[in-house]
């Protein structure tokens, strides 16, 4: 279904196709934009922040509506004449010649080159109740979510070392930190209460989540600090044959260049060798797309 287009073109082949629509592709297209180059934007709608209502740790945007942004965004695209945006999912992509093809809304698309910015997905531990409050009690990241539960007690789900790394970080903002180890050997910073037993289920309350164990009373906090499983949201580097990461990811270099010429990708699903994951932030993003978009525009010339 055409949603948005700022322009019909009438052309058979864009210069770049940008894969998402999230902060990574929307700034690739404003970039692309706004030196004149053919662009069209799919974007299946689906956003690695949907279950969350605001966004934080964006300076100017910080408390934001994630909607907001990327409608503010679409509103600025709308003035360059030669980007188009279409809601509609990519199903396959493939090298064809110089350039490529993408399959969407029953057409093989082409352009000279292509932007890959359709993130990640996470992947929740699998704990009754625990989906449905992803995105404001069960949080996976202290920047993003940390100060709203400033002064209160927060629990971690997992021991390990990221239970650690997240109690450094979280300490001076929770009242209290509790690490559920949910049966798991312990490995737990000192300072900090546990819970041993299983983990049972979580259930929204009025002032944040229960938490249920296998044995021993219920814990009542404020937030729970979840890690999910990361993977890629669209087949499309493995359809490419793309250098991928051990973390999952796209490998990129400082230019936002893949191993493959004239696909450059940015945002959640792709990273430098010298990190260990992604800088996973809607400006990491935004940054990542327009750096990635600047070079494909000079590559392509
Ligand atoms: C619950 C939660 C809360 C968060 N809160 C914050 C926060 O407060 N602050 C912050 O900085 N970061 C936050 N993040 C991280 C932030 O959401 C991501 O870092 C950011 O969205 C990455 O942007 P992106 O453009 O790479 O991917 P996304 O925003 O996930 O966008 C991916 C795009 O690709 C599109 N797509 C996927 N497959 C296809 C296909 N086949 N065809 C066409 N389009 C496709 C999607 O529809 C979407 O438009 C949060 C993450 C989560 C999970």
């Amino acid at each position: 279904m055409l949603v948005c287009m700022a322009n019909d073109m009438n052309e058979s082949t864009y210069d770049v196709i940008v894969l998402g629509g999230g902060p990574a592709g929307l700034q690739a297209a404003l970039t692309l934009g706004r030196v004149h180059r053919r662009v069209l934007l799919l974007d299946s709608q689906s956003y690695r922040n949907d279950p969350a209502t605001h966004l934080h740790n964006f300076l100017t945007h910080d408390g934001t509506p994630p909607s907001e942004l990327r409608a503010a965004a679409r509103a600025e695209l709308a003035a360059y004449a030669t980007v188009a945006v279409r809601d509609l999912p990519a199903t396959a992509v493939r090298a064809v010649g110089t350039g490529f093809h993408v399959d969407a809304g029953g057409e093989a698309i082409s352009a000279r080159g292509l932007v890959l910015a359709t993130g990640l997905r996470d992947l929740l531990p699998d704990k009754p109740g625990l989906a449905e409050l992803f995105g404001d009690v069960a949080v996976h990241c202290p920047f993003c979510h940390g100060h709203e539960l400033a002064g209160r007690p927060v629990a971690i789900l997992g021991a390990g070392p990221r239970a650690a790394h997240l109690v450094g970080l979280i300490a001076p903002i929770a009242s209290r930190i509790t690490v559920l180890t949910d049966g798991a050997p312990d490995d737990v910073p000192a300072g900090v209460d546990v819970r041993r037993e299983p983990v049972t289920g979580l259930c929204r309350t009025a002032a944040g989540a229960r938490v249920s164990f296998d044995g021993g009373p219920d814990e009542e906090v404020a937030g729970v600090f979840v890690s999910t499983e990361l993977s890629q949201a669209a087949p499309f580097a493995e359809q490419l044959g793309l250098t991928m990461l051990p973390s999952g990811c796209v490998e990129v270099d400082a230019m936002g260049r893949t191993s493959l010429a004239g696909v450059h990708a940015a945002g959640d699903l792709a990273h430098q060798a010298s990190l260990p994951g992604p800088l996973a932030s809607v400006l990491s993003a935004a940054a990542a797309g327009q750096v990635a978009a600047g070079s494909l525009a000079a590559y392509l010339g």
